[in-house]
């Protein structure tokens, strides 16, 4: 496996590939890996001949008085959990390289990232969306994967592709998690073993959504109400949002129908994570008749 810190010798090395007819798949990640980046990697290993993980800490896609400065950073530790998750090529580039003195330019996906994240970090999906196709455009894969977890980016990646006809296949993976549901993520190191056990109400609080929603719940306040009532238990932790979105627009639904997206981001002490569950509606239970016996 290969480290590749400057963005010439990347490029050089994807001419030489691309020469060779291989395909490469992409995985890019802030680093600092767990089992969410390595199902991609190792999904990514069964479709590219070439595996890329690129590693960059992304300063655009934070606002100021975020954790930015102490983000997890552990380059050798990566290298490690890539090569066995069979990466070929870590892409590591420096912030001064990709972001040189004068930069100008932003990839902006207009609606997709108004509400969820958007409306809570502005400029988020601007900064993640600016990165990822000045990622692409160094790469080039052929085809780059995703996590379900960040559902909002996900989104916004396969819009901006369509949009700006990159021509590069968009594949979402579903989200990994620890054994009592909490959604892996590297700011899960930040976490205390009482802040994560008070987390893991994240994913009990979606998975009753779903069986609400399943019995034929179709009022989404009702369903962030019960949700909330969930992650209320805890102390440490508070709601940043939960809403129920389509999976077409990223609107909020004012009536459940369909498939739709129950998304969450709450505060685990200073922590912000995020998960979110797909429910299809129209998979409901048929509603029982009182007093039909069937
Ligand atoms: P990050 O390093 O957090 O920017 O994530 C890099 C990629 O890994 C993104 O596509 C994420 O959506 C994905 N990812 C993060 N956490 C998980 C998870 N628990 N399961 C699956 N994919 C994930």
């Amino acid at each position: 496996m290969k480290l590749i810190d400057s963005i010439s010798r990347m490029s050089t090395l994807v001419k030489i590939i691309k020469k060779e007819g291989k395909s490469i798949g992409f995985v890019p990640t802030m680093g600092y890996l767990h089992e969410g980046h390595i199902s991609l990697i190792k999904t990514a290993k069964q479709h590219a001949d070439v595996v890329v993980v690129s590693i960059f800490v992304n300063p655009i896609q934070f606002s100021p008085g975020e954790d930015f400065d102490k983000y997890p950073r552990d380059i050798k530790r990566d290298e490690n959990l890539a090569r066995d998750a069979g990466a070929d090529i870590i892409f590591y580039p420096v912030v001064k390289e990709m972001y040189q003195d004068g930069y100008a330019t932003y990839v902006n996906v207009e609606r997709l990232t108004d509400g969820l994240c958007g409306k809570k970090r502005p400029g988020h999906f601007r900064g993640v969306t600016t990165v990822v196709a000045k990622l692409f455009g160094i790469v080039k894969p052929d085809i780059a994967y995703f996590g379900q977890k960040d559902a909002q980016q996900a989104f916004a990646i396969k819009k901006m592709v369509e949009d700006l006809n990159m021509g590069i296949e968009i594949k979402i993976l579903p989200t990994v998690r620890a054994e009592d549901g909490l959604a892996m993520s590297s700011r899960n190191t930040y976490l205390t073993e009482s802040d994560k056990r008070d987390a893991a109400l994240i994913y009990d609080a979606l998975e009753k959504a779903e069986a609400v929603i399943k019995d034929g719940e179709t009022d989404p306040a009702k369903v962030v109400s019960i949700m909330a009532a969930i992650i209320g238990k805890a102390k440490s932790v508070k709601i940043d949002y939960m809403a129920i979105m389509d999976t077409k627009e990223l609107r909020e639904v004012k009536k459940i129908s369909g498939e739709v997206l129950v998304a969450a981001a709450v505060y685990v002490g200073k922590t912000r994570l995020i998960d979110n569950i797909i429910v299809n509606a129209s998979l409901n239970k048929a509603p029982v008749k009182k007093g039909v016996t069937q």
